[in-house]
């Protein structure tokens, strides 16, 4: 069976960074956050009811979903959002889970933002955080998608903390420097792992 290490980090830590690296090692990733972006298409399992929260409205004429007015329904209103969540989630997990046994390889990474708040941590092997200061992420975020700064920062409140983060993940990486020392110290992680799991 298929062993899960789950990577975890603040926004612009460098999760994805250090996803990319274990799939360069010939470690297949499963991104949390590409699985829920299919919620709401048609073919999900989830289509229906997460749709069904909003009513007809929320339905175009050709059957696809209308995001647009589902954001601003979940924007207006928490505890729409709350269902939503409630729904999407558990279809995400068991699209991973689903993903996670038909994979092959002796080893697997699950890339989840809110890897111990969503409490998927309880299916992985062991879990890796990234930690970086909270400066340098909100500046690498407002780089990479042109973010707005309190924004970032908002999004950064509704995340555990690095203190959580280190107290909880089994393996902890520092990414403060540049991306080069990021991507050696990450080979060295990759192949400890690959040594204590395999
Ligand atoms: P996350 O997935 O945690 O949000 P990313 O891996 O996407 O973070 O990294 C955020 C941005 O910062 C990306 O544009 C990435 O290329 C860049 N980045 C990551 N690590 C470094 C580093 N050590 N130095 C400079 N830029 C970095």
């Amino acid at each position: 069976m298929t062993r899960i290490i789950g990577i975890t980090g603040g926004i612009g830590s460098g999760k994805s960074t250090l996803s990319d690296r274990f799939r360069a090692h010939g470690i297949p990733v499963i991104d949390a956050d590409a699985i829920a972006r299919t919620a709401l298409t048609p073919a999900s399992d989830c289509f229906a009811d997460a749709t069904a929260l909003f009513g007809p409205d929320a339905l175009r004429p050709d059957g696809t979903a209308d995001r647009a007015y589902i954001a601003a329904q979940v924007f207006a209103d928490p505890k729409k959002r709350e269902a939503l969540n409630g729904i999407i989630h558990p279809y995400v997990l068991s699209e991973m889970l689903r993903r996670s046994k038909a994979c092959t390889e002796p080893l697997a990474v699950w890339d989840v933002p809110l890897l111990f708040e969503s409490g998927f941590d309880a299916f992985c092997a062991c879990t890796v955080a990234v930690l970086c200061k909270e400066e340098i992420r909100i500046a690498r975020v407002t780089e990479r998608d042109g973010a707005d700064e309190q924004n970032t920062r908002a999004r950064i409140k509704a995340q555990i903390t690095d203190e959580e983060r280190e107290r909880l993940a089994s393996y902890t990486i520092r990414n403060e420097g540049s991306l080069e020392a990021f991507l050696f110290e990450a080979d060295a992680l990759i192949e400890r792992i690959r040594k204590e799991l395999e």
